[in-house]
């Protein structure tokens, strides 16, 4: 921890925050304060824009070449550095360090995606209908962008917009979220080392989100906004980027179906949903929220599932061999506590787990419970933890109803062994990406993102960096 930055990142060099204030970052293993970091004010943040906007125009200018190279420099850093950066992520944010790593190995990729995106950028050419005019079309950075990410996913969330906002021409301002700063000014310190020229990135931790970000938003220098978080932020976001007409990316919250088939794989199912829920605890957007089981194989899926679930390690995520960390704070636990109580109250039988323990800590114990009655809160609400939610479906067109019965559409997993059904199926799921016999569907060359209320925009793929340009077209007459 000694050698991690705390400070804010402005234009290049570190800095406290003007009226030096602080705030405490906690380990949610324990509970104790690990460090302090600055805490930004509307002043900082004005310091921050006024960097990015200086840069943005010699950075639009650099070499497609310069700028990939210092992903792909990036990019190795990152995972030289991996074990160092997974204990910083495990002691901010709790994730058990396996699982760490993994997003560390996540995060950098998306720096070596982008940095072979970079040189690809094209334009065309093109004769108009009339045969007389010409047409230029070239691409050119969006402009200075605003960057605001969850705690979930500290490093990830912050690459994935990063990367292509580099390899764009972006300049940027990055607003980590409080829970997980460090791993964001880690990510800054290694951006510096890969040469990445100062006021490209800048980083501001802060207590007070609402304060430092809408200025920016409203004052109509910022030109883009690429926001991860949950629906009801993105919402008021939106609103504020409405009067400035700013571009907006929006990464939101999910409900995801994980739907079981009676000709399903069992074992490919129970080991689809180990991931799809397991992951990170169950605080993620993808994480499946509501599992609709074919009723003749409920009771097996169920008894399978809970059997997984239970033989799981709970404890401190930085202790080896264990498989759930704590959850990020006590709310994001009580949150949790209350919505399985609501689904006990409604008649939902608790095949394992369902007790948080006592002691320091966040902690949750995998949960699986079935018989769940369909008006349960966790039925339209985010669980964000590790609680399988179980119900019956009898035929097709009634779970895909079900399924597809929510404002939101991130995410939704399949499990059949029927070609037929498989492409019947998700052709009819209101979601962005299907999970087909699996439980993951992250990858940073896959388009990632929802419709509905779950967002706007992709992540990631080939059409990651078009959120992050604009076309130019030229009309040129031939005489
Ligand atoms: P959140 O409460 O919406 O916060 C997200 C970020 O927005 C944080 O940095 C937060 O800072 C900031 N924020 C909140 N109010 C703001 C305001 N008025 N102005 C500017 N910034 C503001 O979400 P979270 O609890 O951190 O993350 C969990 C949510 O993210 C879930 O809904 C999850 O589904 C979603 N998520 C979506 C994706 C995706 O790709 N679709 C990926 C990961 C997570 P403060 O905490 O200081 O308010």
């Amino acid at each position: 921890m000694t050698d991690t930055p705390t400070q804010l990142f402005i234009n290049g060099a570190w800095a406290d925050a003007a009226d030096g204030a602080t705030m405490p970052v906690d380990d949610p293993a324990t509970g104790e304060i690990l460090c302090h970091v600055a805490d930004a004010g509307p002043k900082d943040a004005r310091l921050a824009e006024d960097a990015a906007v200086n840069a943005q125009q010699e950075w639009a200018r650099t070499a497609p070449r310069a700028r990939s190279e210092i992903l792909r420099r990036a990019h190795e850093i990152i995972l030289a550095r991996t074990e160092e950066l997974a204990h910083l992520m495990t002691s901010e944010m709790g994730k058990p360090l396996a699982e760490a790593r993994g997003e560390v190995a996540y995060a950098a990729e998306f720096f070596r995606w982008f940095s072979e995106e970079a040189v690809r950028i094209d334009g065309g050419y093109g004769t108009l209908p009339d045969g007389r005019n010409r047409m230029l079309l070239s691409r050119r950075p969006v402009g200075p962008c605003l960057l605001i990410t969850p705690w979930n996913f500290p490093l990830a969330m912050g690459t994935r917009k990063i990367g292509p906002a580099i390899a764009a021409g972006c300049t940027m301002v990055l607003k980590p979220a409080p829970q997980t700063p460090l791993s964001s000014l880690a990510l800054a310190a290694v951006l510096k080392e890969a040469g990445l020229p100062d006021g490209v990135l800048n980083v501001v931790t802060t207590s007070r989100a609402g304060e430092v970000c809408e200025p920016l938003l409203r004052g109509g220098r910022i030109r883009k906004l690429s926001f991860t978080g949950s629906t009801a932020v993105g919402r008021r976001l939106l609103a504020q980027c409405a009067d400035t007409v700013v571009r907006t990316s929006m990464e939101l919250g999910g409900n995801a179906p994980f739907i079981v088939f009676d000709d399903a794989d069992l074992d490919v199912a129970v080991d689809g949903a180990m991931i799809a829920k397991m992951r990170n605890m169950g605080e993620a957007c993808t994480a499946a929220n509501r599992f609709f089981v074919h009723h003749s194989v409920a009771e097996e899926f169920g008894r399978r599932l809970a059997e997984r679930m239970g033989a799981l390690v709970v404890g401190p995520g930085t202790r080896e061999g264990v498989d759930v960390g704590p959850l990020i704070d006590t709310a994001g636990r009580a949150k949790v506590e209350e919505l399985v109580a609501d689904a006990v109250d409604r008649g939902a039988r608790v095949l394992v787990g369902g007790r948080a323990p006592e002691g320091p800590g966040c902690f949750y114990p995998p949960t699986v419970l079935t018989d769940v009655d369909s008006g349960s809160r966790l039925m339209d609400t985010e669980i964000f933890g590790p609680v399988a939610a179980i119900l019956t479906f009898d035929d097709e067109d009634e779970v895909v109803h079900r399924a597809n019965d929510t404002p939101w559409g991130l995410v939704g997993y399949l499990f059949t062994e029927g070609l037929d059904r498989a492409l019947r199926v998700r052709e009819r799921l209101e979601v962005g990406m299907v999970g087909l016999n699996t439980g993951l569907v992250s990858n940073p060359a896959a388009p990632f993102g929802g419709v509905k209320q779950s967002g706007l925009g992709r992540e990631g793929g080939r059409i990651g960096i078009e959120e992050f340009l604009e076309y130019q077209y030229l009309a040129i007459p031939v005489r």
